[in-house]
């Protein structure tokens, strides 16, 4: 068997199996030619962007023979510090790829074998790289927005008379986030986690470009887009669609929002909402593509993405 079939950007299907079978070469040289596509998988300086350079190919690492500088395939990105083969990350990425509802850690350590705290690393990892597509992306044509609150609920004590009332402890908690999405009809979603669903208006004009049509429900903070857009307003009491002004794109990305958490996560820490959101939204985007195209994403995203401060001090503490 050829080990250049997961090399193929036409490969639709991905299966653990045949990565696996393939062995830790054919998962190295895909992450080379996916960083290196430019120079058909030759490796490129990421100092000098030499593109000449020493094969030491016994570490799998690189010397630039222009600058000198010693490199891999994975230096500065966010597996530069991995402490699985290849053939594993592969696999990671691929079990990501195929998990249309989100996978949690607990789950992704089964499957590669691996401790709990190496899948939980390696899944936000990931996710921090699929995130990044969007990253400085702006929307415009016409975008719907809304906003869902995640998070906070109290366990509620036994005897009646010392209940309180959740709906406002909630709020007290400090722990209750709302994700905000606009959602480009036909287009891609960005996501923001805050305290409260107006600072959408600012959300809103930092990732909108001008003119941009937006489609907003009957919630009074959105009045004050106005200023800024044209609105189209839908009144869910009275409507879900009318005259083309509606928010069911955006409904639907929370709806794979919430089947993710409630699903897969269970609760979801409000440091990692942000994640979560991003992964669901990377998920709605491309929902029409092959696994194998959104391994390859995957990959692209994460050589391509720079070295990860947030996880760098995670094992000492
Ligand atoms: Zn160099």
């Amino acid at each position: 068997m050829s080990q250049h079939f997961l090399l193929s950007a036409a490969s639709r299907t991905l299966k653990l199996k045949d990565i696996y079978k393939a062995g830790e070469e054919a998962a190295y040289r895909k992450f080379c030619e996916i960083r290196w596509a430019e120079n058909d998988g030759d490796a490129i300086c990421p100092r000098c962007g030499g593109l000449d350079a020493y094969d030491i190919s016994t570490r799998r690492k690189f010397k630039c023979k222009a600058c000198h500088h010693q490199f891999s395939v994975t230096s500065g990105t966010i597996f530069a510090s991995r402490k699985l083969d290849f053939v594993d990350l592969l696999a990671a990425i691929a079990i990501v790829a195929n998990a249309s509802k989100g996978l949690s850690s607990i789950q992704l350590s089964r499957d590669l074998g691996v401790q709990y705290k190496t899948a939980f690393v390696l899944a936000h990892k990931i996710r921090e790289a699929l995130s990044r597509e969007t990253a400085g992306v702006k929307l415009d044509e016409e975008v719907e927005i809304d906003g869902a609150y995640f998070g906070g609920s109290i366990r509620q004590a036994n005897e009646k008379e010392d209940r309180i009332d959740r709906r406002r402890a909630r709020h007290q908690t400090g722990k209750r986030l709302v994700v905000i999405a606009l959602r480009e009809r036909d287009g891609r979603t960005l996501t923001t986690v805050a305290k409260r669903e107006s600072e959408g208006v600012a959300f809103a004009k930092a990732r909108l470009e001008a003119g941009t049509i937006i489609n907003a429900d009957e919630a009074s903070h959105w009045d004050t887009l106005d200023a800024f857009f044209p609105v189209g307003r839908i009144n869910h009491s009275e409507a879900y669609s009318l005259n083309g002004v509606c928010t069911n794109q955006v409904e639907s990305y929370f709806s794979r929002l919430r089947r993710m958490v409630g699903g897969q996560h269970h609760h979801v820490s409000g440091k990692y909402l942000h994640q979560y959101a991003a992964h669901a939204a990377w998920l709605e985007d491309h929902r029409r593509e092959s696994n194998g195209a959104l391994a390859n994403r995957i990959v692209w995203n994460a050589v391509a993405a720079p070295v990860s401060r947030n996880w760098k001090g995670y094992w000492q503490r």
